[in-house]
């Protein structure tokens, strides 16, 4: 789970909204809750107080304290419900006081009197323990002008139970929600956001290569529809920008091969004239392989231009790769015995392609040149094919002169030369291998290269595989 993935910022501000409703909602119904609790209770305590001294205080110089004490105990009996009921005349003299309630929760000798000359009203009274019992008292003079103070009280904590209770439920309850939302939420959000992972996938496969991929649209008319429209049609417009590119350099250098070609004739018919001064000839001479080296160039780009531009064909015949590299290899020795370099070929099985001959036959010449150019006297270069993981492999391994690290990443670009002297000297230009590798990925293979930099460089062509097992 990512941090800082939509999917979980979204779920987690959700959890935590929803957590902040849940507790402002608790908060209210606790409120709430208490309020109305406190309210009710204080209200019966009201009612009862009302009760005993209109119905029974009323008259007690006829009815005699014994007939309200036993009225009090019949009727609310508030040793049973846990109440506590005092009745005191004006004097301070005691009519009626419960005893000790049957849960013994509070003692009613600890109560202490109140003035007589208070007011009807409710308190909140402590009985120790942090207990409190909230008391109604109310003063009452009846018919006959004797004064009484009715107090009727009952336990408090009965609602902080109740309110603890609910507590209890929101505090449980709402990680147990949380949790549930949250996980849900998330599941919800990745099975909505899967469409970006692939999305995403594609775009990062998708490189000024294979720019005629296109992005996975799932017809669900949202957001994520319209962005992968929108961004399709960016590619295909990139993609024609590309291709007006390469056929632009298609065509310079399409265009350029005929003035060369004739220049070079006119240069070399002139070079054979005998009346020459040896200075002419010799400016002719030099003249003469720079407009070599030009149309080398000009043929080279033309090459990747049009392989680039998906204009050149490129043949799919069935061929064995180790036979074509063979009999390359063995055209190329007299170039190696030239600099006295040992050139071996291996091939453990037939390697089975489907390609371009020709276009094949020149990915290994470069590599083959290359690997000869870069490797002084007295070195050796090996070229093995093998079918490795369902794969066809080409591999040029050298013991010359390496490529530095700095220069690897580069070295497929056109016109990079690592060392710019020495490759003019040798005859280079700089395009050599990025004609293998618009070969090789028109072939729907890829080209590496490794090298410390200093014991020889090592290049490898995979290519897809003809050859299935069940042949
Ligand atoms: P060039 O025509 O200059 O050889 P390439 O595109 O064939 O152009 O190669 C690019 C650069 O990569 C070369 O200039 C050279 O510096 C380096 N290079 C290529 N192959 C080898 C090799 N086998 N050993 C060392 N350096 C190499």
């Amino acid at each position: 789970m990512k941090a800082r993935s939509i999917r979980f910022r979204l779920t987690m501000w959700y959890a935590m909204l929803l957590a902040a409703v849940i507790a402002l909602a608790g908060g209210a119904t606790y409120l709430g809750l208490e309020h109305y609790l406190e309210k009710s209770l204080d209200e019966s305590l009201t009612t009862e107080a009302r009760t005993i001294a209109q119905s029974l205080l009323i008259n007690i110089r006829q009815s005699g304290n014994e007939y309200v004490v036993n009225e009090i105990n019949e009727h609310f009996a508030p040793e049973i419900n846990g109440r506590f009921v005092r009745v005191t005349r004006g004097d301070g003299r005691i009519v009626f006081v419960s005893g000790m309630p049957q849960d013994k929760s509070f003692d009613p000798a600890s109560l202490r009197p109140v003035g007589a000359a208070a007011r009807e009203h409710s308190e909140e009274v402590d009985v120790g323990d942090d207990r409190e019992l909230l008391l109604h008292v109310l003063p009452y003079t009846n018919r006959d002008g004797d004064q009484f103070l009715v107090e009727v009280g009952a336990p408090y904590w009965q609602i902080e139970k109740v309110l603890h209770g609910l507590l209890l439920a929101f505090g449980l309850g709402l990680p147990l929600a949380l949790a549930g939302v949250a996980g849900g939420g998330y599941l919800l959000m990745r099975g909505a956001l899967r469409p970006v992972d692939e999305i995403t996938r594609t775009a990062q496969r998708i490189s000024s290569r294979n720019l005629a991929e296109r992005l996975p649209v799932a017809e669900t008319g949202d957001e994520l529809e319209r962005l992968a429209v929108a961004l399709n049609g960016m590619i295909a417009r990139l993609e024609e920008a590309f291709l007006q590119l390469h056929r632009f350099s298609a065509d310079a250098s399409h265009e350029l091969r005929t003035p060369l070609t004739i220049l070079h004739g006119e240069l070399e018919s002139m070079a054979q004239r005998d009346d020459l001064p040896a200075a002419v000839r010799e400016g002719l001479g030099s003249t003469l392989e720079e407009t070599e080296r030009l149309s080398r160039i000009v043929e080279n780009l033309l090459t990747i231009s049009r392989l680039e531009a998906g204009e050149a064909r490129v043949e799919r015949t069935l061929l064995n790769l180790s036979e074509i590299t063979r009999s390359t290899a063995e055209q190329m020795r007299l170039l190696a015995e030239e600099k006295n370099i040992a050139l071996s070929f291996s091939a453990s099985d037939p390697v089975l392609v489907e390609g371009d001959p020709s276009r094949l036959k020149q990915v290994i010449v470069n590599l083959l040149d290359n690997a000869i150019k870069y490797t002084p006297n007295g070195g050796s270069v090996e070229i093995a094919t093998r079918n490795v993981n369902g794969f066809a492999s080409l591999e040029v391994r050298d013991t010359g002169l390496g490529i530095a690290p700095s220069d690897l990443p580069h070295i497929f670009e056109r016109f990079y030369r690592a060392d710019k002297a020495r490759s003019r000297e040798l005859g280079g230009s700089g395009l050599g291998l990025s004609i293998v590798k618009s070969i090789v990925v028109a072939h729907g293979g890829e080209v590496t290269v490794s090298s410390d930099g200093t014991t020889g460089a090592q290049f490898t062509v995979t290519l897809p595989s003809a050859y299935s097992p069940k042949d």
